[in-house]
């Protein structure tokens, strides 16, 4: 989608122009937030992107919200932790982005020591109650797997079972379960971006493009490789790349520009081939 500048000074917040604002609640952001325009095509909200879940929080750019970092502050808060805000807060910029390096990483591991002690988690029970971070990935897992709305844990039989005879048992709300759920999947497309960097073979891609009955256009962006299985066999492989929702329908411009962009966060635009099965 073409968005053209009606004049407006967009504040474009390259590396340089980072530099520049005094706030380090951007360090925890994707440098360049996307701009969401109004019916009158003005612009009206900054986009930033969270480096770690994903979402997008959105920053007013109508007086009195300009440059206002509320919102910002209040997801970092809720998705990094109060102490990395506060770690970042009287720093300099550069100061500000190796801690926000190092919480990402630390982050990452604890994330991936967490994923790993609960992959077996159906296979056999243990007498210890599980943490609560188990809990979470648990939760988010199996909603995932059985394709149940993230609303599931507020069920009454679920909490029931849940909470009978152990009122103080942790359930996570499903606010809770959104944000894991995307903290699990920017940690799968971490792996798989680690993953696809080592592939020393063309990566052949397929993409999948429909309509939802509320007229949203989908398309998913799907890879396949060959990987070692469990048995030590190397498989082909499908692995979901992205999974967008287009602007407006799908015309070739508007996938491309998505396969592109997936692609480019990937960093294997040259290790591509198109196959198109609409
Ligand atoms: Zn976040």
């Amino acid at each position: 989608m073409h968005y053209k500048n009606k004049g407006w000074d967009l504040p474009l917040h390259s590396e340089k122009e980072l530099a520049k604002c005094k706030s380090t609640v951007y360090t925890f952001f994707e440098a360049q937030p996307e701009i969401q325009f109004a019916r009158d095509h003005l612009a009206e909200y900054l986009l930033y992107r969270c480096s770690k879940c994903s979402e997008t929080i959105r920053q007013g750019l109508k007086t009195g919200d300009q440059g206002s970092t509320g919102n910002l502050r209040e997801h970092v808060k809720k998705c990094w932790g109060e102490e990395a805000l506060t770690a970042v807060k009287d720093s300099t910029l550069d100061k500000a982005q190796a801690a926000v390096r190092d919480f990402k990483k630390t982050w990452q591991m604890t994330l991936t020591l967490v994923v790993n002690s609960v992959t077996s988690w159906f296979k056999s029970f243990s007498t210890r109650p599980p943490e609560k971070e188990k809990i979470c990935v648990v939760t988010a897992c199996w909603v995932a797997e059985s394709g149940r709305s993230f609303l599931v844990v507020r069920d009454r039989g679920f909490r029931w079972l849940q909470k009978e005879g152990r009122p103080n048992h942790y359930v996570p709300s499903n606010e809770t379960i959104a944000q894991d759920m995307k903290k699990l999947i920017s940690r799968m497309n971490w792996g798989l971006a680690k993953v696809l960097e080592d592939y020393e073979y063309l990566v052949p891609i397929e993409l999948d493009c429909w309509t939802s009955p509320n007229h949203h256009a989908f398309m998913s962006i799907m890879g396949r490789i060959i990987r070692n299985g469990t048995d030590g066999q190397e498989k082909l492989t499908s692995v979901l790349l992205d999974f967008v929702e287009l602007p407006c329908s799908h015309t070739a411009e508007n996938m491309a520009n998505a396969v592109e962009a997936t692609l480019k966060d990937y960093g294997i635009r040259e290790k591509v081939k198109i196959s198109n099965s609409k």
